[in-house]
């Protein structure tokens, strides 16, 4: 009877500890080294270099941190996850110059990361679309990157008064207009309309002022090359940074942006490539599993950017990863990583404000004064309207961020 009762009373306990094993993946942009003083791109956003170092010491300090190996082999099967620690996994797009300096200081604690390159940084030594967006508005201003674009859709022969984006000094809010400009390279030209504008603005804004701005944007391929000798994995964020599900239909712009990529890492660095992040990573730049698969086999897992748990049943071609903003303190990333644990478990939302959707996106992006010399302004994420927060209107409108 004792041992009966004995029984009865453990798996009362353990019911009522019973979780589901997951893990949240975070995606980071821009760690910014703020004790850099050199350049102009202070005006780009993303966790500083001191406030990653406390993020890594309250997940390690709370979670289980897994290696690129350790996730892969979880979606496959062959990995378990303890249900009474949650995993966390770390993922860096855009292969972004700040990543070098990520990658050392992760190799440092011992950890391991999934970078995700756009392969022109390497291919043709271009930066990426979005790259060139922030670091232009960043380097002179928001009026003087449309004065840029505007002369750029001339050049084009592409017509301003379809596409033209005003911006009123004091009169408009930067970040509405910054996110009209994304969806306008995003959404409305082609793809290869977008990849000339961006292009020209690089050059005829970014290069003429700053001729190695090249390096302080993007990896270098011997810095990839270290960082996979530090134990990181590599992946494929596309060539040029696309939409993936826009260019969906078109043949030979998916074979260039998804399948090439893939294929040109492999064959660079000697390494297997098994891993998509979805540029800009909302709803409508994804593909579902089943399109994915039906289009190609050659990935084995695929990151978007909802806000989920990851669990033994999330589509590994459907994981989620949560953006860290500029703003996000240790605390607050703590609180946002237990709010999608506990929205996971099936368990009720707390009330911790949802933040977290007012992403910067793909990027740390830049603050849009417009003026001359103000300093880093954090985006005014508490007072954003509603819709705006919605991580797929915003992720890579307003970044990440991406
Ligand atoms: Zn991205």
């Amino acid at each position: 009877m004792a041992e009966v009762l004995q029984v009865r009373s453990s798996t009362k306990k353990s019911s009522k500890q019973t979780s589901v094993a997951g893990y949240v993946a975070l995606c980071y942009h821009y760690i910014r080294d703020t004790q850099k003083k050199e350049g102009s791109f202070h005006r780009l956003l993303g966790t500083n270099q001191q406030e990653f170092s406390k993020h890594l010491d309250m997940l390690q300090g709370n979670y289980q941190l897994l290696r690129p190996q350790e996730v892969m082999r979880f979606s496959k099967g062959t990995f378990s996850l303890s249900s009474q620690k949650i995993g966390i996994l770390l993922t860096f797009d855009d292969g972004l110059a700040d990543h070098y300096q990520a990658a050392q200081i992760l190799a440092q604690r011992g950890l391991s990361a999934y970078f995700f390159l756009p392969t022109c940084i390497l291919k043709e030594k271009l930066p990426a679309n979005p790259t060139i967006l922030h670091y232009g508005i960043a380097a002179a201003g928001l009026t003087s990157f449309l004065e840029h674009y505007r002369n750029a859709l001339e050049e084009y022969r592409l017509p301003i008064q379809q596409y033209d984006v005003v911006f009123e000094v004091g009169k408009q809010d930067p970040w509405e207009i910054i996110a009209q400009l994304k969806q306008t390279f995003r959404y409305r030209f082609s793809v290869s309309q977008t990849r000339a504008v961006l292009l020209e603005i690089y050059r005829t804004l970014l290069v003429k002022r700053y001729p190695s701005v090249f390096e302080s944007m993007h990896l270098s391929e011997a810095q990839v090359r270290e960082m996979i000798a530090m134990g990181h994995a590599i992946g494929v964020h596309s060539h040029t940074h696309v939409s993936v599900a826009v260019l969906n239909e078109d043949e030979s712009l998916f074979h260039a942006e998804v399948i090439e990529p893939k294929k040109f890492l492999e064959a660079t660095f000697q390494v297997h490539v098994d891993a998509l992040s979805y540029p800009f990573g909302g709803k409508q730049d994804c593909l579902t599993w089943e399109a994915l698969i039906a289009r190609t086999r050659d990935y084995d897992l695929a990151f978007t950017v909802e806000e989920i748990l990851n669990t033994q049943t999330t589509s590994a071609y459907e994981l989620g990863r949560y953006m860290p903003m500029s703003t996000d303190t240790d605390e607050t990333l703590h609180k946002t990583i237990e709010r999608i644990v506990q929205r996971g478990q099936g368990g009720r939302e707390t009330s911790v404000s949802r933040h977290s959707l007012a992403s910067e996106d793909c990027a740390g992006s830049v603050a849009g004064d417009g003026g001359q010399g103000k300093t880093h302004a954090p985006r005014p994420t508490s007072h954003a309207p509603a819709d705006i927060r919605h991580p797929e209107v915003i992720h890579e409108t307003a970044d990440p961020h991406q």
